[in-house]
């Protein structure tokens, strides 16, 4: 699975994939993330013309007025298009997600359908007030939400995303069907030691997980998803 990040900060979503289960998921080469930033996309204009570090815009004001910026879309669009060359070239194989708070609502179900239907999936980023819509009307992509409130940018959705749609991809988890998706997992977990004083106070692991009966054990987590 290739994630492809259009972004205009790659080491906020960098760092995060720099540790743990998906920095081993990347060096084992069970997923790949490449980042395209629209910065690297746009000329210096007239005003920036020879300064050592001309100030590339990727944002314009918004027509029909109103706060804030948006971001341009011939930077997002160029990026595109060169997170298409590097995909496999096979449109149906590709998915482009376009990060929006009013987005199809992401959840499991979205994670499993991505990992098992494409090779790649191309993440749009947006930062200010959003991304000129018109990209939407140049690429098939789908608007994709990780919940109902407004984040400053789409990079910690598209942290989300590759998280829980690697997690789908085999390999990536030491053993597959260990995924929480896949069994009654219950959410509240327990672990040595069987009982922990605090304060004077002792606090015992529920005694069905101490009995060996996988049927008890099983019903019990089931109440707790
Ligand atoms: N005015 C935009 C709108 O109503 O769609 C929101 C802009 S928001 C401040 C900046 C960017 O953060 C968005 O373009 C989107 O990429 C991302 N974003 C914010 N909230 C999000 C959410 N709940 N789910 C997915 N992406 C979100």
């Amino acid at each position: 699975m290739q994630f492809h990040v259009i972004t205009l900060f790659p080491d906020l979503v960098g760092s995060y994939l720099s540790e743990s289960i998906l920095a081993r998921a990347i060096k084992e080469k069970k997923i790949k993330v490449s980042f395209y930033n629209p910065r690297d996309f746009v000329k210096p204009n007239k005003s920036q013309k020879g300064k050592e570090k001309p100030y590339l815009r990727v944002d314009e004001k918004p027509y029909g007025g109103g706060p804030g910026m948006v971001m341009q879309a011939e930077p997002v669009v160029k990026a595109i298009e060169k997170a298409f060359k590097k995909t496999q070239q096979k449109v149906k194989k590709t998915k482009i997600v376009f990060f929006s708070p009013a987005g199809k609502q992401f959840d499991t179900a979205y994670a499993k359908t991505a990992a098992k239907k494409y090779t790649d999936i191309i993440l749009i980023c947006g930062r200010y007030e959003g991304v000129d819509a018109r990209i939407k009307k140049i690429f098939k992509m789908e608007d994709v939400s990780i919940g109902p409130f407004v984040l400053t940018g789409g990079e910690i959705p598209a942290m989300i995303l590759i998280d829980s749609i690697a997690r789908q991809v085999e390999g990536v988890l030491g053993n597959f069907d260990s995924r929480e998706e896949e069994r009654i997992a219950s959410h509240d977990v327990y672990t040595r030691p069987e009982v922990f004083t605090y304060k004077g106070k002792d606090y015992k692991v529920p005694k069905v997980l101490l009995s060996g009966n996988h049927k008890k054990i099983d019903e019990w987590r089931a109440k707790g998803i």
